[in-house]
């Protein structure tokens, strides 16, 4: 007799606890309540006028037919192009396959490159969808713990610590959601060194590459020799780089092979990312980019701000974020301690007292592997991280 249940794969996948916690910052706002939201991960710029014009052509002109699935040929030439001009990469379009989102980029790849629990290695602090994106795609998560006092990265001995027969594929996230850290030149090429020793694949997340503070340089590990090339999947997007979140595009460069079946799989989940966000997307990496700049420089400007605000409370420290626009301060020394009658005991604990007491939302460390932490981010207006930190404080030097 058929059973009527879900799978047991979709059983296992909890919702995103960035967006539990934003709807529910959302459900408290629609109430009437005043609350400051460091929840979210997308900035709150507008997407520039140029970009949105080129999709208004680009809807005019009628580009509102499927496409191939792994993207326009004019807009691949463009990635070409960035990653040639950012990146020192060359690659060919043959090699660049669009997807609706870097998420989507990601996904695709495992689905393409992970057997049945084949091992996917990555960070903890960890950004919230690769644990899951691993298990969908039968993949074995495989954590690495980094604390604070190495700025939250991994080292080439701990990463070969762990690798195995089974080791697929290495995750490497620069600069890093949730943590603000970036990867310096010499730790990439040594996992680099690690990488082609033990044949593993290395998917390079570098969505946050254009956020970069204090006159860092983003360096892509893929860019560090010829070996490491040919085993390396480069993924970015246009979402944070451009305020374009709502648009779905994001990207990724590699051997031919991966982006081959990457766009196999994709023809027959979502087909083609958007026409016109295609178009749009063009638009953002072969226009001007001065509003990147101007982007950045303000996301500079409020993390100093908000470092300087949590540095005012004795009981908060953290890791001065070098890129994106998360900060990740330990907050762990308030656990144990009892507020409004309420003993906290962990991040979720201090997160919900934040919520309820507060009315400020940040995303409990628990969700990205660590507890001690909870997660604000700075894609918020400057006078509202003012009233949320003015908040903070009262709430936890009572
Ligand atoms: N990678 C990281 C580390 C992210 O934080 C995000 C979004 O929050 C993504 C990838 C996906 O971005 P998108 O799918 O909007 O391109």
């Amino acid at each position: 007799m058929a059973i009527l249940s879900i799978s047991q794969r979709a059983k296992s996948v909890p919702a995103s606890a960035t967006m539990v916690i934003s709807t529910r910052a959302r459900q408290m706002r629609a109430e009437g309540i005043d609350v400051v939201d460091f929840g979210v991960g997308e900035p709150d710029f507008d997407t520039p006028n140029h970009i949105k014009e080129a999709a208004i052509v680009a809807i005019e002109e009628g580009f509102t037919k499927y496409t191939p699935a792994s993207g326009i040929n004019e807009l691949k030439t463009a990635i070409v192009e960035k990653f040639k001009r950012d990146n020192e990469l060359e690659y060919t379009p043959a090699q660049v396959a669009v997807s609706c989102g870097a998420k989507h980029s990601i996904y695709n790849i495992l689905q393409a490159v992970c057997d049945p629990d084949d091992e996917v290695i990555f960070a903890a602090p960890y950004w919230v969808s690769y644990i899951e994106m691993a298990k969908l795609a039968s993949g074995k998560p495989v954590i690495v713990e980094t604390h604070p006092e190495e700025n939250f990265c991994m080292s080439p001995e701990a990463i070969e610590k762990v690798v195995s027969s089974k080791t697929k594929v290495l995750i490497i996230n620069t600069p890093s959601n949730p943590t603000g850290t970036v990867y310096d030149l010499e730790r990439l090429k040594a996992i680099a060194e690690l990488a082609v020793k033990h044949q593993f694949y290395i998917i390079a997340d570098e969505v946050y590459e254009e956020l970069m503070y204090d006159g860092r340089k983003h360096y892509s590990i893929a860019a560090q020799g010829d070996e490491i090339k040919k085993i390396t999947i480069v993924v970015n997007g246009v979402s944070k780089a451009y305020a374009m979140t709502g648009w779905r595009i994001g990207y990724a460069a590699g051997p031919e092979d991966v982006i081959n079946a990457v766009a196999r799989i994709q023809s027959h989940n979502t087909s083609n990312p958007t026409s016109i966000s295609q178009h749009a997307a063009l638009q953002a990496l072969t226009g001007p980019q001065d509003e990147v700049e101007t982007m950045r420089t303000e996301f500079e400007k409020r993390r100093d701000y908000i470092a300087s605000r949590f540095d005012e409370i004795e009981t908060v420290s953290y890791v001065r974020p070098q890129g994106a626009f998360y900060i990740f301060p330990d907050v762990s020394a308030n656990y144990g301690k009892i507020f409004k009658g309420k003993r906290i005991e962990n991040s979720m604990d201090l997160a919900d007292y934040l919520l309820k007491e507060a009315q400020v939302a940040v995303v409990p460390g628990a969700a990205f592997g660590y507890d001690n932490c909870i997660r604000l981010s700075f894609a918020t207006a400057l006078e509202r991280i003012k009233i949320g930190l003015d908040r903070i404080k009262q709430a936890l030097c009572m």
